[in-house]
């Protein structure tokens, strides 16, 4: 991902851990999702069985490696984590899965990248915690079996349409998180604050929260960036002023638009007279991956009112044209 508010480096990782929520009721927000899965973990935990596998989808930076680790925590089991590229050949499948306690649960991030060859293989680890091996090749080629621990398997993808049919088949838990809204990344960004020991006002969370794309990961990083800007000027508080300092210095658009969101509308208006124009040729257009557009860039364009999917194609709204200075009626074709 070319992002940098979106992409989460290693530098930041720490600082992810250290703010991730450890228990379901510290999660805020994706109420719906939050109150589903509480009552599938009651029931397992009645019932005394590992939960059923869990798919987690939805953009980045909304949450699903912090519910993965939460629903560990909730269960009182380990949590192994793990990403599809990661996973390369069956023996480091295997290595993983003979490793796990029974109830562990194996989360897999972008489990859309994983290799076909290991894919087949989790099947029945999935559905029979068995293994089935084959050993050796030509005449002297057999199958051996390894039983397994019960265990859930938690995955997380950003292009749950790619996963194969199969695959997406043995989830029995399908939970897909949603941007957030603006009072729910306000309260984020207090909490955040708040466990960094940092002082801010109402405004001031406000302020962040408004223009980080929906998104808590990136609440935190324009809340650590915009720190930096009050500690220069010797305030230990954040308003909404210095904010607004930093948030423009940092070139963060007053919607919380990125660089590409801009280009895909850029491109649409400029390049296709406000469209429709079809997925991929848009794609090319701005050099980025028909299915990431689809999956982590329109879905905030759409909910913000700037994107329509139509039959033909994606077209621009006048709130798009608005946005950019452009006058839709001086288009030809509108
Ligand atoms: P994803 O796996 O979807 O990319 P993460 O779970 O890594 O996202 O979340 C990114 C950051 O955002 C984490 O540091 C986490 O603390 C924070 N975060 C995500 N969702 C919430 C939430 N609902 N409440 C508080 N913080 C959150």
């Amino acid at each position: 991902m070319q992002n940098p508010l979106l992409d989460a480096s290693d530098n930041d990782q720490e600082f992810e851990r250290t703010l991730r929520p450890t228990r379901i009721n510290e999660f805020i927000g994706q109420k719906k999702v939050i109150q589903n899965l509480s009552v599938f973990i009651r029931a397992a935990q009645k019932r005394d069985e590992a939960l059923d596998h869990v798919i987690l989808s939805g953009p980045p930076g909304l949450g699903k490696t912090t519910l993965a680790h939460i629903i560990a925590n909730e269960m009182g089991v380990q949590i192994k984590p793990t990403t599809g590229p990661v996973l390369e050949k069956p023996g480091d499948l295997a290595g993983m899965l003979t490793n796990l306690e029974e109830g562990d649960v194996l989360f897999i991030d972008e489990i859309h990248r994983l290799n076909p060859v290991i894919e087949e293989y989790l099947y029945s680890a999935m559905e029979d915690y068995q293994l089935d091996i084959v050993i050796d090749s030509g005449p002297n080629a057999r199958s051996i079996q390894i039983e397994l621990n019960r265990f859930t398997l938690v995955g997380a993808t950003t292009r749950k349409g790619l996963l194969t049919a199969p695959l997406r088949a043995r989830f029995g838990i399908d939970m897909r998180l949603d941007y957030y809204d603006v009072e729910l990344l306000q309260r984020i960004a207090l909490r955040t604050a708040s466990i960094l020991n940092m002082g801010i006002t109402e405004t001031g969370a406000h302020e962040i929260a408004r223009r980080s794309r929906g998104t808590p990961r990136i609440v935190n990083k324009l809340l650590r960036r915009t720190r930096d800007f009050a500690q220069v000027k010797d305030m230990d508080t954040i308003n909404d002023e210095i904010a607004d300092t930093a948030l423009n210095a940092l070139d963060v658009d007053e919607n919380g638009l990125d660089e590409m969101d801009i280009r895909i509308l850029k491109a649409i208006i400029e390049n296709y007279e406000g469209g429709p124009v079809g997925l991929g040729t848009l794609g090319v257009a701005v050099g980025e991956d028909k299915g990431t557009i689809e999956e982590v860039y329109e879905p905030y364009l759409i909910k913000e009112g700037f994107l329509q999917r139509t039959p033909k194609g994606r077209i621009a709204t006048r709130q798009a044209f608005e946005y950019l200075g452009v006058n839709p009626d001086k288009i030809e074709g509108n």
